[in-house]
């Protein structure tokens, strides 16, 4: 059985009877048994997945009608809800915390019949580039162990490209979905603020965050947008799509699209590598009959520094919850009173969200507030507007997914300016909530480099046909596992 098929294609064999889900299931399970033990994708597995798989080809035997999905296997980051599975946002604060309920993504997942097998490994509540800051221990990139797969959906990357699983979601706050799907080669969609409901997903800033599906191919991308978008009753931030199909005409091509590429994307920091693969991409879409055109974007040289800045001021609030009362491990309140229990069960937390948690409390304060919050907003409005401006004369913005290649791991551990500065290409469709796809285009030496593409707002389906007009370019080796 090839378990390198596209969920389109499982979908197919299921309905052609080609083989049960089950059977599927089973050897996606024994591929996780010969593989996971040193990729670490997986921090749970649902020991209910075969049951569920029995239970599905029974209802198909039976003519019984089933979900779209079929009992395609998706792996879950850890940080999304689902109901009675551990949620451990990768944190010895959740070690304990089982989901009493389904975040709104799996209650429409479920619905199609798609079958939960594991939730993945993510940096601890999100926060980081390479998996390396999950307390359980980092995930290993299946194209060579050594390096980091990305982060933080690291597990929900290294799953789907090592075959551990169909599909996968993750969440995106600064380009935890597009990083990791660039640096394992696969494909990853940060949806526009608001398109895919956050209820139950477990908040790091939730202003610009997105939960985003995460593939092999474009196509499979689509289909899981097209079961997991739309308004929401429990998230008021959502929008309605009216039901839109993304797959349909996903071959329209890019023929007579206007493309712009983002100069502070493509200049100083961008490796030398990733800049001529980057190139390669531009030329392939004019072949295409693309027109490519530099634009300017000032405010991307200070995106970093408001996306930081924003972001730990919203962690500091939405991680003020964890007192260790409420959720928390086994910590014996005995010999402490109120605020250092609290403050002792808080130092629990590792490290990078340590740092956030004090920058978070330092940068809104009174008397600070103005020279870093109130600025950081002003960034995040002035790049909104450039960004609009763009798409007054552009379809797209193009860019590498991340401006360098896969590194090693510990390579930056010791350097979190630089470990932020990773995020210079993805954390602009974040902060002005428009649609970005990474798209897998090449491997270099072994290491892969994706190209992303950013839309306009609610402009997913003309993102997916240039993304699949880029993908259709290109015929790249499969993992080498
Ligand atoms: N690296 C970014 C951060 O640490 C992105 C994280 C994310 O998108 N969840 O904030």
């Amino acid at each position: 059985m090839n378990l390198g098929i596209s969920a389109l294609d499982y979908i197919e064999a299921i309905k052609n009877g080609e083989f049960t889900v089950e059977e599927f299931v089973s050897e996606t399970f024994d591929q996780i048994k010969k593989v996971d033990g040193k990729l670490h994708a997986y921090l749970s597995l649902n020991d209910k997945a075969l049951d569920q798989a029995k239970e599905l080809d029974k209802k198909r035997k039976a003519k019984e009608k089933i979900g779209s999905c079929m009992g395609m296997p998706i792996a879950i980051k850890d940080n999304i809800c689902v109901k009675g599975a551990k949620t451990t946002c990768a944190s010895k604060m959740l070690e304990k915390y089982t989901a009493p309920f389904d975040a709104t993504v799996i209650a429409r997942l479920r619905k199609q019949d798609a079958l939960f097998i594991g939730k993945t490994n993510l940096d601890e509540f999100a926060m980081g580039t390479t998996t390396e800051f999950s307390v359980y221990g980092p995930s290993k990139n299946p194209w060579n162990q050594e390096y980091v797969p990305g982060g933080s959906s690291g597990g929900s990357a290294v799953a789907v490209s090592a075959l551990e699983s169909v599909v996968s979601l993750g969440s995106d706050t600064g380009g935890s979905v597009r990083n990791p799907a660039s640096f394992c080669s696969i494909v990853g969609l940060k949806p526009t603020y608001g398109l895919v409901s956050r209820y139950g997903l477990i908040s790091y800033a939730n202003s610009i965050e997105q939960i985003g599906p995460m593939a092999r191919t474009v196509k499979d991308t689509a289909f899981l947008l097209n079961v997991i978008s739309g308004i929401d009753p429990n998230d008021n931030t959502t929008i309605d799509n009216h039901g839109e199909d993304y797959l349909k005409n996903i071959d329209s091509g890019i023929d007579g699209k206007k493309i712009g590429i983002i100069s502070e994307m493509v200049g100083k920091g961008t490796d030398n590598t990733v800049s001529s693969a980057t190139k390669k991409a531009l030329a392939k879409f004019e072949d295409l009959g693309a027109k490519c055109e530099e634009i300017p974007i000032d405010m991307v040289d200070y995106s970093v520094a408001s996306y930081y800045t924003i972001t730990s001021t919203e962690a500091g609030s939405n991680l003020a919850r964890y007192d260790n009362l409420r959720y928390g491990f086994d910590f014996d309140l005995e010999g402490y009173e109120f605020n250092s229990y609290i403050s002792k069960a808080r130092r629990s937390f590792g490290p990078e969200v340590t740092r956030r948690l004090i920058i978070g409390g330092f940068v809104p304060s009174a008397g600070h507030a103005g020279k870093y919050f109130l600025k950081a907003l002003k960034v995040k409005s002035r790049l909104t507007k450039e960004i609009n401006a763009a798409f007054k004369k552009v379809d797209f913005l193009v860019a590498p997914t991340v401006p360098i290649l896969p590194f090693k791991f510990g390579e930056k551990l010791d350097d979190p300016v630089a470990m932020f500065l990773i995020d210079f290409n993805t954390v602009t469709a974040n902060l002005t909530g428009k649609p970005a796809i990474s798209v897998p285009f090449e491997i270099s030496n072994g290491l892969p480099i994706g190209i992303q593409i950013i839309a306009d707002s609610m402009q997913e389906k003309s993102l997916f046909q240039a993304a699949y007009a880029l993908e259709s370019t290109t015929n790249l080796p499969k993992v080498p596992l």
